[in-house]
């Protein structure tokens, strides 16, 4: 057989696959990358983590002068949304970002190759370019790495008008008179928030009894007060039983706790996503694939079942999240190198970008209540510390979990001002197995919204 010609193909090119690639060529490989679209960044870059952020960025600057501006004495007088422009400053920024990973994959000496791939034999990746041209790229290793698409449901099929999926309403030409979501979880709350502060009013349908429901409960719960006070008509415990498309929408009947009738023009599904294997032609492979959750099977070194086929990202087992896709691409490609690598699931970080922000790692009181660990809970509200009175912002609170015993660190909560980005430091705090009283020894700059969970750690450790 002749030599391969290359060590590694990565199929797609999300934050699991690219990063992978430049990692896997950074260490002596030689790889290609293929990827259908033509913008590289996958999901997170292209209709996920970045083109919502930039909108929830832009629609809270708009928030803010409709309401605390005037309590820093700022009056702006009239103030309007410039839609066509705020939806092409979030492409700019996907743009601008979609070159950097090109850029960065050019430099690392990783071939990209545009076009569908599917494995078409033993170590043979076929890829149909968009010019029809079929390319075969021989490789000693593959990782797939294609991701997720929405899930969708059967009943509200997607038809890009009435019933949109989040890529759709991110594109939003017009803001909705009556945006209906159905799903209170990631892409519900954020685009829900992004809608209702741009001037729409937003419905959400949860079928289960609490919306965000992995969130710390008292976390949860404490969001949901936020977002009804913003306007958010949110209805859990409800479903949708029947939907009637009509001129101007559609009018729906919601059954269960929140049950009556709505009209709305716009309805977005946001229930969960499914892994993407779709056209891969993994039938023949040996991959495996579970029943149930429709992910590829992984051992710890994201070996698939079949030989020298490798998984990653949303495509296997754990959270969807472009960070953990990150990890589990370097873990993967540091196996592959004969290195030690590994990815610490108990210390991954979440955060649900609305206002306030909401982030987490490890894991909640419920769950240690659920285990039977012994565990001490310390919560200190922003209302309290310097930083937040002098900017207004003093929603939320800082949670901490540790050990009944030991006091190493088990979970940390923060719903607050810049919970985004406070969440690091519990995270380093976690992946070092840290006790509270560590985290509360560290010395906090002053005045800073970090004081907060300085102090929720200094409660517990005494
Ligand atoms: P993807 O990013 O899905 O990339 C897979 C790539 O493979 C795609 O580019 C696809 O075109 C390509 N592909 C698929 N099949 C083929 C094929 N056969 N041939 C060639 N190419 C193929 N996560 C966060 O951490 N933070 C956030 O703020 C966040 N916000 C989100 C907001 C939204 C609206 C959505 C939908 C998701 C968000 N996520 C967020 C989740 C995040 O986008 C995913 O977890 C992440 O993108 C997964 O990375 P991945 O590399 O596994 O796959
Ligand atoms: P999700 O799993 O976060 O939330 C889906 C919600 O829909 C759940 O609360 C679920 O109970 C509810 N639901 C399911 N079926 C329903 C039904 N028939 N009627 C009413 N409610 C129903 O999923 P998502 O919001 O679609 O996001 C998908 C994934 O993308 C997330 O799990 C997350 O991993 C990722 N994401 C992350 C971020 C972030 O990191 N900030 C942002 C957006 C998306």
């Amino acid at each position: 057989m002749p030599a391969p010609d290359f060590d590694l193909v990565v199929i797609g090119g999300g934050p699991g696959g690219y990063v992978a690639a430049e990692r896997a060529a950074g260490l002596g490989m030689k790889v290609a990358l293929a990827e259908r679209e033509a913008l590289l960044g996958g999901v997170c870059l292209r209709e996920g983590c970045i083109p919502s952020k930039a909108l929830l960025d832009s629609s809270e600057h708009y928030a803010f002068l409709g309401t605390r501006a005037v309590e820093h004495g700022i009056r702006a007088g009239e103030t309007s949304v410039d839609l066509a422009t705020l939806q092409a400053r979030k492409q700019a920024v996907v743009e601008k970002l979609a070159r950097d990973v090109r850029a960065r994959l050019g430099r690392a000496g990783v071939e990209v190759v545009r076009g569908s791939a599917s494995l078409i034999g033993p170590g043979a990746v076929g890829v149909a370019e968009a010019n029809g041209k079929p390319v075969v790229l021989r490789t000693a290793r593959i990782l797939l790495a294609t991701g997720s698409e929405a899930a969708g449901l059967p009943s509200l099929p997607f038809d890009g008008e009435r019933v949109v999926s989040s890529a759709q309403a991110l594109a939003f030409e017009a803001v909705p008179e009556h945006l209906v979501v159905v799903g209170g979880g990631y892409i519900g709350l954020e685009l829900g928030s992004v809608w209702a502060r741009l001037g729409a009013r937003v419905s959400v349908v949860e079928a289960l009894p609490r919306i965000a429901s992995p969130l710390d409960g008292q976390v949860g719960r404490a969001l949901e007060r936020s977002l009804r006070k913003q306007g958010l008509d949110i209805r859990s415990n409800t479903r949708v039983a029947d939907a009637v498309p009509g001129a101007e929408g559609l009018r729906l009947k919601l059954e269960g706790e929140g049950a009556g009738e709505l009209s709305c023009d716009r309805l977005l599904v946001a229930v969960g996503r499914r892994p993407l294997i779709r056209g891969l032609g993994l039938e023949a492979t040996g991959v495996a694939i579970d029943p149930m959750t429709g992910r590829a099977r992984v051992d710890a070194a994201y070996r698939t079942a079949a030989p020298e086929i490798y998984a990653i990202g949303d495509l296997v087992d754990g959270p969807m999240l472009a960070h953990k896709a990150s990890a589990e691409g370097v873990a993967a490609v540091k196996g592959m190198a004969g290195l030690p690598a590994e990815v610490n699931y108990d210390a991954i970080p979440s955060v649900v970008y609305t206002s306030p922000e909401v982030a987490s790692v490890g894991l909640t009181e419920d769950a240690l209540k659920a285990r039977g660990v012994p565990y001490r809970s310390g919560a200190v509200p922003f209302a309290g510390a310097a930083r937040s009175l002098c900017a207004g912002e003093t929603e939320g609170f800082a949670k901490v979990l540790a050990h009944g015993r030991s006091g190493r660190l088990l979970g940390v909560h923060v719903i607050g001002p810049r919970a985004s980005d406070l969440i690091a430091e519990a995270t380093l705090a976690l992946e070092r197995d840290l006790t509270a009283a560590d985290l509360a020894r560290a010395i906090h700059a002053h005045p800073t919204f970090s004081e907060a969970l300085r102090e929720a750690a200094a409660s517990i450790s005494g």
